[in-house]
């Protein structure tokens, strides 16, 4: 079985020497124990905060042990009671193709309601992202102006939806014109392509009202277009800021901060995982969008395995995804 280690903590960008590209015997699961045979990999922009040394909300992956990662499979041999050869399941099992587990963190996922991939996209983590940092950190009401960067990823594909089906009207940020024209598809009232530059004219020309809720996956330079053109009472869900994850050193600015006080707007940081009792709430409303025909569950699956990890990883700083990203294990 190959799985990929942490060999160094890199700085910047991370590279071949980030990683260590093992293969291992397949385990047998002893009592209380099942193996899994990973099919699907997330590839998350938050795998590049596990890598470095220092406080979050989670601690870091060790150097030397398996990746952390997101995962779907299939129970391939099982002595637990409660999960069965065939079962099809996620959890985060690591970047590696087969995984032992006693079952903590681990869900059945139910294929009828939709395919594993959409358990790891719209109807997993990042979908749970989006609904409640659209729902209960930016609390977007009908009507309101919804501004989402890296729209067209995982997180923003899911909250421009959800704000759409909520009656907001939707502007998305993007990288290219295919992912934009993409946006536009999928219900967006206006679209920006961030490589055009001129963000901050870009937004005052889509949203000429300003911004109520700002979804904020980005940071940096489109913060600050988002600060420049705030509506009165505007709330910013701060939800993750990929532009600097990369960056060796601390990103200056955004210098608008004082459009805070100006709009008497909020900006609120949050962690998806302080939600769990509620996810099914959130399930069940995406799902039943799903089932309604008023939403896709979008994923771009990349091939390679394990061993093609380390370049996958970075296909989400180079934005080669639309939807959620994954990997075929
Ligand atoms: P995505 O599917 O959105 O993939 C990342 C996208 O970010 C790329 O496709 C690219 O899209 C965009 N991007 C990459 N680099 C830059 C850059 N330098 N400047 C602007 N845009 C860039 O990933 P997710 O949906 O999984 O995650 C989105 C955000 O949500 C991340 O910041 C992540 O950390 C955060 N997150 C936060 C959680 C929480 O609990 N707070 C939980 C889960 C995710 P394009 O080129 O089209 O702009």
């Amino acid at each position: 079985s190959q799985e990929a280690r942490l060999a160094e903590r890199p700085t910047g960008r991370p590279d071949a020497s980030t990683w260590d590209i093992t293969t291992v015997e397949v385990p047998d699961p002893e009592p209380g124990q099942f193996l899994v045979k990973v099919d699907l990999i997330s590839l998350d922009p938050a795998m590049r905060g596990w890598l470095n040394d220092v406080r979050s909300y989670i601690p870091p992956v060790g150097v030397g042990e398996v990746m952390r990662a997101f995962t779907s499979g299939e129970v391939v041999a099982s002595q637990h009671p409660d999960f069965a050869v065939g079962d099809a399941v996620s959890g985060v099992l690591g970047v590696r193709e087969y995984a032992l587990s006693d079952g903590k963190g681990v869900t059945k996922l139910d294929l009828d309601v939709a395919p594993a991939a959409t358990w790891l996209g719209a109807l997993g983590m990042p979908g749970m992202t989006a609904y409640f940092g659209l729902e209960d950190v930016g609390r977007a009401q009908p009507g309101e102006t919804v501004l989402v960067s890296a729209a067209a990823g995982a997180v923003g594909s899911t909250v421009v939806q959800l704000a759409k089906a909520k009656g907001c009207r939707v502007i998305g940020v993007a990288g290219g014109p295919e992912k934009v024209a993409w946006l536009r598809e999928l219900g967006c009232d206006e679209a920006i392509d961030r490589r055009e530059g001129n963000l901050v004219r870009q937004v005052r020309r889509a949203a000429p009202d300003g911004v109520d809720v700002y979804f904020d996956n980005v940071g940096g330079e489109l913060l600050d277009a988002a600060l420049a053109n705030l509506a009165r009472g505007a709330r910013i869900a701060i939800c993750g800021a990929i532009a600097s994850y990369n960056e060796e050193s601390l990103p200056p600015g955004p210098s608008r901060y004082m459009s805070l006080l100006v709009f008497r707007a909020t900006m609120q940081g949050f962690v998806v995982f302080d939600y769990e009792d509620r996810y099914p709430e959130a399930v069940a409303a995406i799902a039943r969008l799903v089932d309604q025909g008023q939403f896709v569950a979008t994923e771009t699956t990349l091939v390679g395995g394990v061993a093609g990890f380390p370049e996958a990883l970075l296909g989400l700083f180079d934005g080669v995804n639309t939807g959620k990203l994954l990997l075929q294990a």
